[in-house]
């Protein structure tokens, strides 16, 4: 098992810019499982969800881009690139300048200056933006989470096929353990980032450790919608005892590094307090 504490003595100067790139809902308190035995005691909460995208700066290895949120086109119209399908389902709000493309033009980094993409699930409001991201990108995912979304069955599960076309996407390789996660990579094998496997909310989404200068970052992705989903030990829609399994390995990560900073999947508690691109978290 990787030894987290002697790995954090050791940080790394890493620059982490957090993207709003609109909102989404979906109705029915999804960010709580409904077989939780909880899940009927909780109050109804409806509101729309920030939809987060991440741009990472390593010193050597350059930009590394985390899921990509909602395309520029749900400025033009409510169903994006959802589908009529899909889109009736999946509520969206964007504004004009949000989506990743725009945001990093204002760092005047373009789409193919960005050398890896990590995808930590497909579902669409992660992946709405990924067609811009085709050229020069190594884009990588979950070997689990690309058949579920290249399915028959995906549009059922969120997933909408076309976003992947005529893109290289490369699995990602888990090498070790990390803490309480069991698969785990080292991304850039130098101890800087670490994909954690938490599948549950879908067959292989992950989360993300950066081992950053001021402190450890925990990207929890869908893992943890909310911070709420960690304070009840509740997890998110998808396969429960998988998702409740991973959603202990996060509570326990934290309780072992609780010096951890962590930004929820879409937590709409925790966006006033996020400090957004041109911000950033080192
Ligand atoms: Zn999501």
């Amino acid at each position: 098992m990787t030894d987290m504490r002697g790995l954090l003595d050791d940080p790394h100067d890493l620059k982490l810019y957090v993207m709003k790139t609109g909102s989404v809902h979906m109705s029915g308190n999804i960010h709580f499982n409904k077989k939780s035995p909880r899940f009927k005691s909780m109050p109804k909460d409806e509101r729309f969800n920030p939809v987060l995208a991440f741009l990472l700066e390593h010193p050597e290895k350059g930009w590394t881009l985390m899921d990509t949120g909602l395309d520029a086109c749900f400025c033009e119209s409510s169903l994006g690139n959802f589908g009529p399908l899909l889109g009736r389902v999946v509520k969206t709000k964007a504004e004009k300048g949000g989506d990743v493309v725009s945001q990093l033009a204002t760092l005047g980094v373009s789409a193919s200056d960005i050398p890896y993409v990590i995808m930590s699930h497909l579902h669409l409001d992660h992946a709405s933006g990924l067609p811009k991201f085709g050229r020069g990108s190594a884009i990588y995912v979950d070997e689990a989470e690309l058949s579920a979304a290249r399915s028959p069955l995906g549009t059922a599960g969120g997933y909408i096929k076309g976003f992947l076309e005529g893109l290289e996407v490369r699995p990602l390789v888990y090498d070790g353990s990390f803490g309480p996660f069991r698969q785990a990579c080292d991304f850039f094998s130098d101890g800087s980032v670490f994909v954690l496997r938490a599948a549950g909310h879908t067959r292989g989404n992950v989360a993300v450790l950066l081992n950053a200068r001021k402190g450890p970052i925990l990207l929890t992705f869908d893992a943890a919608h909310r911070k709420a989903n960690v304070e009840e030990g509740i997890p998110p829609k998808g396969d429960y005892v998988a998702a409740l399994a991973s959603l202990k390995s996060i509570m326990s990560l934290l309780e072992e590094l609780p010096e951890t900073r962590v930004i929820y999947g879409h937590d709409p508690d925790q966006l006033p307090g996020l400090d957004l691109l041109p911000d950033f978290y080192t």
